[in-house]
């Protein structure tokens, strides 16, 4: 039994000898969506700035929740395989600022941002929002290590700008991992995508231009 693919958790698998049993709790505000992470030390965590971020905490009336003060977004990148939802898949609703922009998972229940992909499973990694990975859990820091990258940091609220730092690590974790997960074929091993078609389990909501422009206009007006 492994603690991967798109099934339930079987209660105890991560008590299969010889696999080290170190996950992280998800969960989503009221507690109708859980999860759990595993090996959560194989992670990239980092702080992204970009404008699509603050927009999606917007879109989710949950600003003063995922924002830093300087409009920065913390986030764990994770192979989806080491993501295995326990409860509450059902809840889960997706959403896209625009045709073409990654698909932004979140509770429906309680608008938690949950996390970020592509529209494709094909390249394997989803950006957790830390907001769902701080109920009832451990400190970040102890479970993924301390933030290593600063990214998009032209958003960020206010002069100076936070300087741009760590993209290197980013990127090395990008081509061991994620490229490794699509060459050895472990991205088919997600829970947000259909493993017969690829696609995603939700259908996206993508925003029309009358709500893109009435939350790009929202980020203008808090970042200045
Ligand atoms: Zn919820
Ligand atoms: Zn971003």
């Amino acid at each position: 039994m492994s603690l991967t693919g798109s099934g339930r958790l079987d209660r105890g698998a991560g008590l299969e000898v010889g696999r080290p049993v170190v996950s992280h709790p998800l969960q989503c505000q009221c507690g109708t969506i859980k999860a759990v992470v595993a090996d959560p030390g194989n992670s990239n965590h980092c702080v992204c700035y970009c404008r699509d971020c603050q927009a999606f905490a917007h879109f989710l009336g949950k600003v003063d929740a995922v924002l830093d003060e300087r409009g920065g977004s913390e986030i764990i990148q994770v192979l989806p395989r080491n993501l295995t939802f326990t409860q509450g898949i059902e809840s889960l609703a997706c959403m896209r600022l625009t045709e073409k922009g990654l698909l932004r998972w979140y509770a429906a229940c309680c608008n938690t941002p949950i996390g970020n992909t592509l529209a494709t499973p094909k390249l394997s990694f989803i950006g957790l929002v830390h907001n769902c990975l701080e109920n009832n859990a451990p400190p970040l820091n102890d479970s993924f290590g301390p933030v290593r990258a600063w990214v998009n940091t032209n958003g960020a609220k206010g002069d100076p700008k936070p300087k741009v730092a760590g993209q290197g690590p980013v990127i090395w974790w990008f081509l061991t991992k994620v490229l490794k997960a699509r060459f050895n074929g472990d991205y088919k091993r997600t829970p947000l995508f259909r493993a017969d078609t690829g696609m995603p389990i939700v259908t996206p909501r993508i925003l029309s231009s009358t709500e893109h422009s009435g939350v790009m206009n929202a980020v203008r007006a808090a970042t200045g």
